[in-house]
């Protein structure tokens, strides 16, 4: 059977001497996995439509086992993801994820947007690592984690003062607080950007300048939810993290446009 779906490649491996196993995110079908034979070959018709976060239209024959990638028609290349190297980290941080936390064939509704949003956001410059975060908070239900946000995950409250905790994996009001003695406490203003993270779409938040602090804040809490609760270890977050540390890793662009000022 061939189909001609609109996807994003979210991995490509090299496979023998000039093939590649490409594993792409459809809009129609969710997840694929797919030989693309000769892709390796730098002159093959499949070689630039194969390449890690580009986004097109896949022509795909399925049958017995791994389908075949047979035709590809590129949307966009998402050449600043590919020539930037913080770009590319954070991109690939988000592909990993979301590889991860889905199956062949399954379909999750919303995945699709999010990744394309994502990426083009990305693309167009935005802030990845405020990308990647809120990738992170809305990945979580398709994880299986539904942290209670809009009230007291206990008593259900609205009112009163709030914090986060990773027992009950969502807010606890002030009256609830003795129930979890690890909670984190949150300001009124933390508790709205964790509400806006989880519910608010990519291209309405994507322009928000958040503060270092801030990202570093919403990234301990989302991570340690899902250190806690889904156990799924990266391998591009150890090079992230690294990045995180050491920024003079990164080519200069920053620190010149600061002297500039
Ligand atoms: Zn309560």
């Amino acid at each position: 059977m061939l189909n001609k779906w609109e996807g994003i490649i979210l991995k490509s491996i090299p496979y023998g001497e000039s093939n590649k196993i490409v594993t792409l995110y459809t809009r129609e079908a969710g997840k694929m996995t797919a030989m693309a034979r000769g892709a390796k070959k730098p002159a093959s018709r499949l070689a630039a439509v194969t390449q890690t976060f580009t986004h097109g239209f896949y022509l795909l024959r399925s049958g017995r086992g791994m389908g075949t990638l047979e035709q590809g028609e590129p949307i966009d290349s998402m050449r600043h993801i590919r020539e930037d190297l913080e770009a590319t980290s954070y991109a690939s941080y988000i592909a990993e994820l979301i590889d991860r936390l889905t199956e062949d064939h399954g379909q999750s509704p919303n995945v699709f947007g999010l990744l394309h949003e994502a990426l083009h956001a990305i693309n167009e410059q935005y802030d990845p690592e405020a990308i990647a975060l809120f990738v992170e908070w809305k990945m979580l239900p398709v994880a299986g984690v539904h942290p209670v946000l809009h009230q007291c995950a206990n008593c259900g409250a609205t009112e009163g003062e709030f914090a986060f905790s990773f027992q009950e994996i969502g807010f606890l009001c002030h009256r609830c607080f003795p129930i979890d003695p690890y909670l984190v406490r949150i300001t009124p203003t933390q508790l709205r950007l964790i509400r806006t993270f989880f519910t608010v779409p990519i291209q309405q938040v994507g322009s928000l300048k958040l503060k270092k602090a801030t990202k570093q804040f919403m990234k301990k809490i989302v991570r340690t939810v899902y250190d806690e609760q889904v156990g799924v270890r990266l391998k591009s977050r150890s090079f992230l993290d690294q990045l995180e540390r050491t920024p003079e890793l990164l080519p200069q662009k920053e620190k010149s446009e600061e002297k500039g000022e």
